[in-house]
């Protein structure tokens, strides 16, 4: 600004005491002395500029002021207010030739040189306030009981100026000047005055302006070095520090606390605070409608009080730890993201200075980081989480896998989803069967735990089981008893009312059939994840699987013992029988025999011929029956194994068959064989069976192959028999190895239990037996057969 153009600018109007006309107290009735020369005005009214503007600190600016005024208008005494807006005083920040018990004593607008001129807002004096008296307040002063009007009587304040520092509509303070006597002010003097609290206006505000300006910018700086602390550290408890470190500071605040939001527990746990004497702070829960912060939970809104203890709109619940800490102003954020709320931030002060917007405003973009690195964390928690979930469901799996036994499923089951679901109290409730009661069969926790001794059989479709086997998915309920959807007989209630752990999930247990449910407990009113029932969910599938498994097991196991036991049995009648008769049978033949030797002249042809056929028949009989015999010895076997050399045993069934083979010239093909191990006799049946019928079935060719070959096959040996005889149907493939099994295709004999007695060595042993045929198109018939004995056939 131009001081020379200033100067043209008519003179404020000064006024006296109380806006009274102009009379004693007027300039205009002041004895004006000789204007000195403008030239010497203007160049210390730029001196005064200068300097002004030379800082831009505001407390820095103000002292300039008090030695500007002394130095152009040469009062003893000077004082610079502040219009603080907060509390609408005026505090004095510069004083020179006063104590400053006098001179810093916060002055209300409207009384006292700086509180008139600042109201009204003009310059305002008295030459002499003995004569024209200020007009003056009666409080006490802060300090001993002297009032601003008592002080104003004692030296060194008979004359006093008074002008407002304004900016366009703003007071932005005042400055006044004291002498120690009487004084006439000459229009210089007030002309100088009003240049200067022009001037320092300017300074002032452009300092303040400075000072935004740096703040925004710290704030600036601020945010983006949390955003890069956030970027770079996964340590939620080190971040959420510093965030409100951070706040403390942007607001100039005394105190700082930070709570997260479990949304299950719906509760906001302390777990910062900064600027409290004590950390009694850490760990206290805020409930959403408690105190400020569960105001803040409840409504998702910033709230704000400068006081917080007599605020109608806030409950009393957390007023000791306040009145311990001397809360007054007030100031919550939620924590907020994608509208979900993570906790609250608060701002606290032990004065009544309230937290501005521009305060909220910076609060509010910390509350956001902070919600960044709660939900950051929390997604890396659960990431994490999830991956172990799925490492324990995995070795659980394992386990289960290799467990057939149900109860000990169930053991394991309970513990490892108690230990691995943040030891969450889990049981396991099974059906007795299809519609059945309902019973608790294993749990692990606090309430599980009990309940094992207590609960009591349910029926299928009572409790939050019977409902989550109804509708076949999860169900869960915060309190079983309140919970409508849920049927309860009053002898259940009891003893549920009793145990407590109310907030129950079960997850239905179903596989082909339903089985039961998997169940969490958790304290009355508590709540489910919907992670927790996704992972129970994946549990209960493996659960299930498992049992319906162990069942399987031990009703394959039962049905097993129970077929050893009819074929033990059928194994003793066939025996008994076979052997029964025989004796009769050797009668027949014997009783046949002499008939033919001893009267063979006294038969007609006719007799003898059917005495012919009761023989053959009879012979018939018997291979049946030594085959029958033969059949159910092989599960009583008593011989020890041994090495068999298979070539051996191959060239012996040769040489029994060396008749047939010569007369119908059947080319016989013996490849490599080895040694394995079995009871020989067994071993020579097998082969002596399938050589046997490989020559018997060639059929009518001229030009009949039998080959018998041998391949490795880790601990065992597959054995072939390959022909080019008349083939098999392979609709029965299946059935030519069952007892009595006959094809009719040609006119061979036999009994049609040789392949019946076949396949129960093989099995016996450990090994199969398998054919591959069409019929026209020869036979090859496959059998595995150990090398060696079973300790070491276990890979
Ligand atoms: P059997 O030879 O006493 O009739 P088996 O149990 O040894 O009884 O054989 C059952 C049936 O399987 C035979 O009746 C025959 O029809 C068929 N069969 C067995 N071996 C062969 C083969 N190598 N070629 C064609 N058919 C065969």
């Amino acid at each position: 600004m131009n001081p020379a153009r200033r100067d043209t600018v008519p003179r404020p109007p000064a006024i006296g005491v109380d806006g009274t006309p102009a009379s004693s107290f007027a300039i205009e009735d002041c004895p004006l002395e000789a204007a000195d020369s403008q030239a010497t005005e203007l160049a210390a009214l730029l001196q005064t500029a200068q300097t002004l503007t030379a800082t831009l600190h505001v407390p820095a600016v103000l002292e300039a002021i008090a030695d500007q005024a002394l130095a152009l208008i040469g009062a003893q005494r000077c004082a610079v207010f502040e219009l603080d807006p907060l509390d609408a005083r005026l505090k004095a920040r510069a004083a020179r030739g006063m104590p400053p018990s006098q001179a810093f004593w916060p002055t209300r607008l409207g009384p006292g040189a700086a509180g008139s001129a600042a109201v009204r807002p003009q310059v305002i004096f008295s030459p002499d306030v003995e004569s024209q008296p200020l007009p003056m307040d009666d409080e006490p002063g802060p300090e001993a009981g002297a009032t601003r009007r008592e002080v104003v009587r004692e030296p060194g304040y008979r004359a006093i100026l008074g002008a407002p520092l304004a900016s366009r509509e703003t007071v932005l303070g005042a400055v006044c000047l004291y002498w120690d006597q009487p004084h006439a002010y000459d229009a210089r003097e007030v002309r100088l005055l009003t240049s200067l609290a022009q001037y320092a206006a300017i300074a002032i505000e452009n300092a303040r302006l400075y000072a935004d300006i740096a703040e925004q910018r710290r704030e600036a700086e601020l945010l983006a070095e949390i955003t890069r602390d956030l970027a770079s550290s996964l340590d939620l408890p080190v971040v959420l520090r510093k965030i409100i470190e951070y706040a403390k500071e942007c607001c100039g605040s005394d105190m700082a606390f930070i709570a997260p939001y479990d949304r299950v527990r719906q509760v906001a746990t302390i777990v910062a605070s900064v600027g409290t004497r004590t950390d009694v702070y850490i760990g206290v829960g805020i409930r959403p409608g408690t105190g400020i912060g569960g105001k803040v939970l409840e409504t998702r809104q910033p709230f704000v009080t400068s006081d917080y203890l007599n605020d109608p709109r806030l409950s009393h619940d957390y007023h000791p730890l306040a009145e311990q800490e001397g809360f007054v102003a007030n100031m919550a954020v939620p924590l907020l993201r994608d509208g979900e709320i993570l906790g609250v931030l608060w701002v606290v002060n032990r004065s009544p200075r309230p937290f501005t917007a521009r305060h909220q405003a910076v609060v509010t973009k910390l509350a956001d980081q902070a919600a960044i690195a709660i939900d950051h964390s929390r997604l890396y928690r659960e990431a994490s989480d999830q991956a172990q979930r799925m490492r324990v469901v995995a070795e659980l799996g394992r386990v289960l896998v290799s467990t057939l036994d149900e109860s000990r499923v169930m053991e394991l089951v309970v513990t490892q989803a108690h230990e691995t679901l943040g030891m969450l109290d889990i049981a396991i409730w099974l059906q007795e069967a299809a519609g059945g009661l309902l019973r608790l069969v294993a749990g692990r926790g606090q309430f599980s735990g009990p309940l094992i001794q207590r609960a009591e059989p349910m029926d299928p479709d009572e409790g939050v089981v019977g409902r989550a086997l109804a509708e076949r998915r999860p169900v869960w309920t915060s309190d079983v008893l309140q919970d409508s959807r849920i049927r309860l007989r009053s002898a259940s209630r009891r003893w549920i009312e009793e145990i407590g752990g109310r907030a129950i999930l079960a997850v239905p247990l179903i596989r082909e059939h339903v089985l039961g449910a998997l169940v969490a407990y958790r304290p009355t009113g508590a709540r489910f994840a919907d992670h927790e029932v996704e992972y129970l969910s994946v549990f209960a599938n493996q659960v299930a699987a498992a049992l319906e498994n162990a069942r399987l097991y031990d009703e394959s196991q039962r049905a097993r013992a129970d077929l050893q036991g009819k074929n033990a049995e059928l194994d003793t009648f066939v025996y008994s029988v076979s052997h029964d008769l025989k004796a009769p049978l050797v009668t027949i033949q014997g009783m046949a025999g002499l008939l033919l030797e001893e009267y063979r002249s006294q038969l007609p042809e006719e007799a003898a011929r059917y005495l012919g056929r009761i023989q053959a028949n009879a012979q018939q009989m018997e291979q049946l029956i030594l085959d029958l015999l033969a059949l159910s010895r092989i599960g009583r076997e008593a011989r020890a194994a041994t090495a068999v050399s298979l070539a051996d045993v191959v060239d012996d069934v040769v040489a029994d068959l060396a008749g047939p083979i010569r007369e119908r010239a059947i080319q016989l093909v013996r490849g490599e064989l080895p040694t394995i191990w079995g009871v020989r006799t067994q071993v020579e049946q097998v082969m002596g069976n399938l050589v046997g019928n490989a020559v018997k079935y060639l059929g009518d060719t001229s030009q009949g192959w039998v080959e018998v070959g041998a391949v490795d096959r880790g601990a065992f040996v597959e054995c072939s028999i390959r022909d080019n005889g008349i083939g098999i149907d392979p609709a029965y493939h299946e059935r030519i190895f069952e007892v009595f099994q006959r094809l009719k295709d040609v006119e061979v004999e036999g009994t049609g239990v040789g392949l019946a007695i076949v396949k129960r060595i093989v099995q016996a042993s450990g090994g199969r037996i398998w054919v591959e045929s069409a019929k026209g198109q020869g036979a090859t018939f496959h059998f595995t057969w150990p090398k060696g004995p079973a300790s070491e056939v276990q890979t």
